[in-house]
This record gives structure tokens, sequence and C-alpha cells, in this order.
């Protein structure tokens, strides 16, 4: 088996808002020369690094706004988030949870801090990924999938390394439990320091990750600090994380869809004409209705 090598490690863009209540860092598709197709299927990657938000009566979030074409998957690592859509789904995540929702033929929805942790004020980290859809299902109807962290598969690594938790796809066997329309990987190495962690993942596979809490060594080489991301090279298959301290790894990797993206805010279709259909379709009311 070769050794999937780093290509390039990113340290975060500066930050923006989305709505007043994420701190982004945009990696996906960034002025870094991170495009669209970079890590298709992941199209986007928007990463709320570690901020405190102050106490508020008043929620923080982003207000109802569209989705066509896609999925976007929440990751909370610190704080809590509420959401609710168009299709009826709603849902809290809580530290250490993620939310899956299928956005397909399009729902409203809004994201907002949950009520009681605006209030106390906190530590809010989190990542949101738009996970693309092939063409054949972007017009499929709207899902939410809730994974609580008590659900998660979990897989201990030897010698008292840390864990590696399975959100979708599969490590060393074990399946996580989200249901995903093409091949994919999504998994948060807890590691211990000095704990190692081995991945495989086929060679066409677009694969990241991201460091969430501490610092990490891959294949012995490269180091990658907290908030930095690591792009692997489309070559070769397997690679080691070390953490040099406590670390939390999020590990990304998925069969490239290959397919056009034609994107425009918070639509991502595959031709022009389906871009304007979908815009017309939101003006138009057919998304549904969301207070
Ligand atoms: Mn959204």
């Amino acid at each position: 088996m070769k050794t999937k090598q780093i290509e390039r490690v990113l340290t975060p863009p500066p930050p923006h808002m989305v709505g007043d209540g994420f701190r982004v860092h945009n990696y996906i598709p960034s002025g870094l020369g991170v495009g669209f197709e970079r890590m298709d299927p992941f199209i986007l990657m928007d990463y709320n690094s570690k901020f405190y938000f102050s106490p508020t009566d008043q929620p923080r979030g982003v207000g109802v706004h569209p989705h066509r074409g896609f999925e976007t998957v929440t990751i909370a690592y610190k704080g809590s988030v509420a959401h609710h859509d168009s299709a009826g789904n709603s849902g809290v995540i809580k530290e250490g949870d993620v939310q899956w929702m299928t956005a397909a033929s399009g729902v409203l929805h809004k994201e907002y801090h949950e009520e009681n942790f605006s209030k106390a004020g906190g530590d809010f980290q989190m990542v949101q990924l738009w996970v693309n859809l092939p063409a054949k299902d972007k017009m499929s109807s709207p899902k939410y999938q809730g994974i609580s962290n008590a659900e998660m598969k979990k897989v201990k690594l030897p010698a008292n390394a840390g864990v590696v938790e399975v959100i979708a796809g599969e490590f060393n066997g074990e399946k996580g439990s989200a249901s995903t329309f093409t091949p994919l990987h999504l998994l948060n190495a807890k590691l211990n320091k000095g704990g190692k962690a081995t991945f495989n993942f086929p060679e066409n596979y677009n694969t990241a990750v991201l460091v969430i809490e501490g610092n990490i060594k891959v294949n012995n080489s490269d180091a990658i600090k907290t908030d930095g991301l690591g792009l692997f090279k489309n070559e070769g298959e397997e690679f080691t994380i070390e953490a040099s301290d406590d670390a939390v790894v999020l590990i990304l990797s998925g069969e490239p869809i290959n397919e056009h993206i034609a994107a425009q805010g918070p639509f991502v279709m595959n031709t022009r004409a389906e871009l304007m259909q979908a815009m017309s379709d939101f003006n138009m009311g057919k998304f549904g209705y969301l207070e």
C-alpha cells in the first residue's frame, strides 16, 4: 500500500460572519486556490474556529434562507445550534452531535444558537460542510438526519491512542449511521498525546484533515497546527496521523462526483438553466414556508 502524502497545508483565511451567529473561515471554496471541485463531493467548508459569544437573550444565527441541490452537514464541537426547516424538521445539535440535512429539491431553513447556550454564552466551534449530490439525486425529497454523539459509532484505537468516531462511511470496518448518496467517509479522530491512527482511502478520493484541537503530524513529516487544513494528493491510499498533544481531527474523504458544478449563493446545480429554475422556484414560493 502506497502512502498518501500531504499536498498542501493551509492556515485559516480571515473569518467573516454568516448572519450574526457564525464566525467562519471559508476554506472551500476559497481564495486559497481551493475551488468547488478540489474536494468534490465536499464543495464547501465553513469552519467556525473556537470563538466566545457573550450571553444574550436574542439567539444569534442566520435567518430563513433556501438551499437546493446538495446536503448541509453541521458538526458541533462547542456550543449548540437549533435548526428548523420548511420540510417540518427541526432539532438541536449539541457538543459532539452532527446534523445532516439533505436539501435536495429544496428547503427553507434557519440556523440559530440554541436558547440556553445563547443565554449562558460560551465558546462556539462548528464545521459546516456542503456535500454535493449527483445530478440524478438533486431533485429528490429533502430529509434530515440528526446524529447524536451517544449513537455515533466509536472505534477504540490500540495502545490507548484514542478513539475514532464514524459519522459517515467507515473506519476499520465499522460503519457510521449517516446515509449518504455517494461513497464518502467522515470521521472524528480524538487522539491522546502521542497517539497514532492510520487511515486508508482510495487514491481517487478527495481527502483532507482539519485540526480542531491540538497539533498533529501527518506521515511523521508534515506538521499541522490547530485550525489548519491538510489537503492530500490523489496518490497513494494510506496515511498516519500522530497527535503532538491531545488532538481532535476531522477527516474527510469522498469519491468525486465529477459533474459540472453551477453554483450561485445557496443553490448548487449542474447547469446555468437549473440555477435559473431554482431561483424562479424560490421566488414563486415553491420551497415551502418557514416563519
Ligand atoms: Mn443554510
